[in-house]
């Protein structure tokens, strides 16, 4: 295999590098379909002190003719994108659950006494700590320090370090090879992916079981959902180019699944090909031919959807522009990384969008990155009382409008960005 030296294109004194090949195929065959120009990091919520110190990047995407891979041109270097990391599983209830029951599934279904699990992505322990409270030995590995240190609190194993062949052999020497290897929402963030696959060869047991999620393309087109291309999430996969992928490794998807997570995400099972032990299920298939249905190995598809996205774009802008000039007051709900890349792409101001509340301790007291709204508690909010929130967090819209009544009852409208910008009325 080429070193991946060669294959970047390094830009001088720059925190970032152009990849020139796919990720994951390696062909230069790649082609543009979408600009949303300079953005800063979408995770890089920011102190006042720190302003000087930040720094925008170009963000393009693009699409591989060959293995179908959607995937952003720009290469941040990892330990800029995350040695301080932001984003806290645990903080809220649905991510929470939703892990618990992954870790049940994987009891009953893979499970025996004595395995040993790995986690790489292991943020603050949302999945570790449910193994280890079914008594399952579980180790994490988590490259940002802050959140890994999160983990340790709960009483979780973690290696402070990324997930590749090196601390692949440390573990294995440590602990022996692992029966299961899970990676969760992690799999968009790593530039190298060919790097944690060689990890996952030499520390799974020949039978062993592979489980990741991560963001599904599907979701995205469909529902528009441009705000979760960032430059953390350096890929966007579908089956088609995960299977490729796994391919590479003498490895094969035999079960997958749709879950709602972070707006549409896919559970995917794998195994080392021959030596694996699962059939491979009808869920596999059937998700096959709906890719193929939605032609997402199309370049077409992805060429309309970013002309698309600049429509919504505007159609926000317009929408607050609107609003704005009736005196209206408008605030921002839930800074996560959608936050930054509605604010920036659109471009609003402190004055245009007061400040966005958010529940998460790590953020509160920051700015949202390039824009540098302020970042306040959800009492704010509900003191405050504005005119209307922009519904950053849109895939927690029914657990925030359960939450939010007093806000409605009183007169106040959430508004959601996607998958078309409107006013919701109770
Ligand atoms: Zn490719």
């Amino acid at each position: 295999m080429e070193k991946k030296s060669k294959k970047l294109k390094k830009e001088k004194n720059s925190l970032y590098s152009t990849i020139t090949s796919c990720r994951i195929c390696k062909s230069s065959d790649l082609k543009t379909f979408l600009k949303f120009g300079d953005m800063p990091l979408a995770g890089g919520f920011i102190k006042k002190e720190e302003l000087a110190k930040e720094k925008q990047f170009p963000l393009t995407v693009v699409f591989c003719e060959r293995c179908k891979e959607t995937q952003i041109l720009e290469t941040v270097s990892s330990t800029t994108l995350f040695k301080d990391y932001r984003f806290v599983s645990s903080t809220t209830e649905t991510l929470s659950n939703h892990f618990i029951q992954y870790a049940k599934t994987m009891k009953e279904r893979f499970i025996e006494k004595n395995s040993l699990v790995v986690e790489f992505g292991s943020n603050d322990g949302v999945l570790l700590k449910p193994f280890n409270d079914l008594g399952i030995k579980a180790i994490g590995v988590e490259p940002a320090k802050n959140i890994a240190l999160l983990a340790r609190k709960k009483g979780c194993k973690v290696i402070n370090d990324f997930f590749n062949s090196k601390t692949a052999k440390e573990i294995k020497k440590k602990y022996g090879n692992a029966s299961l290897i899970c990676a969760n929402n992690v799999f968009a963030h790593i530039d190298d992916m060919h790097e944690p696959m060689k990890g996952i060869k030499l520390l799974l047991k020949e039978e062993g079981i592979f489980v990741f999620e991560v963001h599904y393309l599907i979701d995205l087109l469909e529902q528009f959902q441009f705000d979760m291309i960032y430059h953390e999430h350096m890929m966007h996969h579908s089956l088609t180019s995960l299977s490729y992928l796994l391919n590479l490794f003498d490895m094969e998807i035999f079960d997958i699944l749709r879950i709602p997570i972070h707006a549409g995400s896919i559970r995917v099972y794998a195994q080392n090909k021959k030596k694996g032990k699962e059939n491979i299920q009808e869920s596999v298939y059937k998700l096959f031919n709906l890719e193929k249905s939605r032609k997402i190995d199309h370049l077409s598809t992805l060429i309309k959807f970013g002309e698309d996205t600049y429509k919504k774009r505007d159609s926000l802008i317009k929408l607050v522009k609107n609003l704005k000039s009736q005196g209206k007051r408008i605030v921002g709900y839930g800074a996560s990384g959608r936050a930054t890349v509605h604010i920036n792409f659109c471009k609003f101001d402190n004055k245009t969008i007061e400040y966005v509340v958010d529940a998460s301790h790590e953020r509160q007291g920051r700015l949202i990155p390039g824009m540098h709204i302020p970042i306040l508690p959800p009492d704010k909010f509900k003191e405050d009382k504005p005119d209307f929130a922009i519904l950053f967090a849109y895939n927690y819209f029914e657990e925030v409008m359960k939450k939010e009544t007093n806000f409605i009852k009183n007169g106040g409208r959430f508004i959601v960005p996607l998958p078309e910008p409107k006013i919701i009325e109770p």
